[in-house]
């Protein structure tokens, strides 16, 4: 076992090339060999077990190898395992676009496949673009995004992405797109609690919406489309922010004849304790964004949901030239839309949502309690989303040097302590598999609060602490 394992690791080092990794830092660690999943579990090479605290990159809804989703794949893969999309159709698609349908509003009734999330949005950029192109409105040409959003990895999502560590070396490749300073969260003058908690019903006066207001009054002309994660802003640091924001957001867009993109890549699949995000905003989009946790964390699929009045600018004689062509290799994997609509039978089946309110209340209560620890500087949550700042001492207003990298450290303790707590620089966060019992919630917060306060602790003689900034 101990020479599998080794072999493993060389191999990977001498060929393997991981994502977001600065590969120098397995100079001095391993990259831990996971060999198996089960439930909210991963096991490693050793059989050492680790909760799997960030969903496996946020996918994994029902637990791995879920029954359930293992007997559809199985039978699946005997009966159609592949087949192109285009000219051909299954009964696979159709089934899962129905039962998907019942859970969107019904606004939302053309759904384009693909396979991951970048692209499901770079599809939705695409159709908004090419919906004026068609339609001769030819000056409504450019997007605007938040500050701090993360829509993805290929050139067209990074063009729509505000994370400067990500996003601003590949600038000269960008197209050209409006920021928009973000809504607040925490930070906002209009919190009433000491941290950010969970501000999707915060009644304030949203003086945040004054730049997005200005900006889409003005050059509304130009614009096809606003493209927002909806209720909280993953990557950048799992920011929450008022529904209230995105109602105006959604008025103001249709009075001006701009589109609307929600990317619930993240947040849809019951991430949020609402099946999708807009369910608790209450707001239509035109177009929707989604993959991550579509498959229940099995099978790479995406789907951007787009209105009919989208479809319809497309719907022409083929001489008219309004085709869309855009289309992947993979487009509606037979494999893969099986695995989703196991996923959603057992939302069903489990309960999973009611469960969800039950779980993410303990896992509130448990984030509640970091606050004793004075190295914790915010605590924010949303369904089964949680996540606090790491400081050096937040009565002192200090926070660490950057070039300690106390979140990076806090990810080597936590695996030691059977934990993935994945960084988002000194952001400590949670996003739970929905399959999570109470218990769990309790052990995972319980260990997390334990690494975090430990591995602080070691850093205190790191050097003075850069000032923060809450
Ligand atoms: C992860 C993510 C994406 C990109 O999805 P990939 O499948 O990794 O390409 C896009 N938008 C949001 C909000 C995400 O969290």
């Amino acid at each position: 076992m101990r020479a599998q394992e080794r072999r493993v690791v060389e191999t990977d080092r001498r060929h393997i090339w991981h994502p977001f990794t600065q590969m120098k830092d397995y100079e001095s660690t391993d990259p831990i060999v996971i060999e198996r999943a089960k439930g909210v579990r991963l096991y490693d090479s050793r059989g050492r077990a680790y909760y799997d605290t960030i969903s496996s990159w946020w996918t994994n809804i029902h637990g791995h190898s879920h029954p359930a989703i293992v007997r559809a794949l199985r039978r699946q893969s005997k009966i159609l395992d592949h087949v192109n999309f285009s000219g051909f159709t299954h009964p696979y698609a159709t089934e899962l676009v129905e039962k998907l349908g019942q859970r969107l509003p019904d606004a939302l009734c053309r759904f384009f496949f693909s396979d991951n999330g970048s692209t499901a949005v770079e599809i939705a950029l695409k159709m908004a673009f090419q919906y004026f192109q068609n339609r001769g409105e030819r000056s409504k040409t450019r997007f605007v995004y938040l500050q701090d959003s993360y829509h993805g990895d290929t050139v067209g999502s990074m063009s729509v992405g505000g994370i400067g560590l990500y996003h601003e070396l590949y600038q000269p490749l960008r197209f050209a797109s409006y920021q928009v300073k973000g809504p607040c969260g925490s930070g906002c003058r209009h919190r009433e609690a000491e941290w950010s908690g969970d501000v999707a019903d915060l009644d304030c006066a949203l003086d945040c919406f004054e730049p997005m207001r200005e900006l889409l009054e003005t050059r509304h002309g130009e614009i096809a489309a606003v493209i927002v994660e909806p209720l909280i802003q993953c990557v950048g640091g799992m920011r929450g922010y008022p529904a209230a924001y995105l109602r105006r957001l959604r008025a103001l867009t249709e009075k001006l004849g701009v589109f609307l993109i929600f990317d619930e890549v993240a947040t849809g699949f019951g991430r949020t304790g609402t099946m999708f995000a807009l369910d608790r905003a209450g707001v239509v989009p035109d177009l929707l964004c989604l993959s991550k946790g579509i498959t229940g964390g099995t099978l790479p699929l995406a789907l951007t949901v787009a209105t009919e009045r989208i479809f319809e600018a497309f719907y022409d004689d083929y001489f008219s030239h309004k085709t869309f062509f855009h289309g992947h290799s993979y487009t509606a994997n037979p494999l893969a839309c099986a695995a989703a609509l196991a996923s959603l039978k057992l939302f069903e089946r489990e309960r999973t949502l009611e469960r969800v309110c039950e779980t993410s209340a303990v896992f509130r209560e448990g984030l509640r309690g970091f606050w004793n620890s004075d190295n914790i500087a915010d605590i924010r949550y949303l369904g089964l989303i949680g996540a606090v700042d790491v400081v050096k001492s937040r009565s002192e207003g200090s926070a660490f040097p950057s070039k300690v990298r106390a979140g990076w450290k806090i990810y080597q303790n936590s695996l030691a302590a059977g934990l993935v707590l994945r960084p988002l620089g000194d952001t400590i966060y949670w996003m739970l598999p929905l399959a999570v019992t109470k218990k769990d919630v309790r052990t995972i917060l319980q260990r997390s609060l334990r690494v975090i306060v430990d591995t602080a602790s070691g850093l205190q003689g790191g050097g003075e602490g850069s000032p923060w900034v809450p």
